[in-house]
């Protein structure tokens, strides 16, 4: 039965690893959360379904930008 609690379930995967994990408990938009496996930061960006996104946080990564060698 689907009832309107916003205690359930839900299946993830991880963004940077792939791993699938379970969410439970309250669920809620903008949460953060961390894959169990590889410790990546993510937020709740969507409850139906729950889908996660990666945290932009204020500091910037610039792997793909490496300017070392100028
Ligand atoms: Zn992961």
């Amino acid at each position: 039965m689907q009832g309107n609690s916003s205690i359930r379930e839900a299946i993830v995967e991880c963004l940077d690893c792939g791993v699938k994990f379970t969410l439970k408990g309250r669920i809620e938009l903008g949460q953060e959360i961390t894959c169990p496996e590889c410790g990546t930061w993510m937020e709740v960006v969507s409850l139906e379904p729950v889908q996660v996104d990666w945290i932009y946080d204020e500091f910037e990564d610039e792997e793909e930008d490496d300017e070392e060698d100028w």
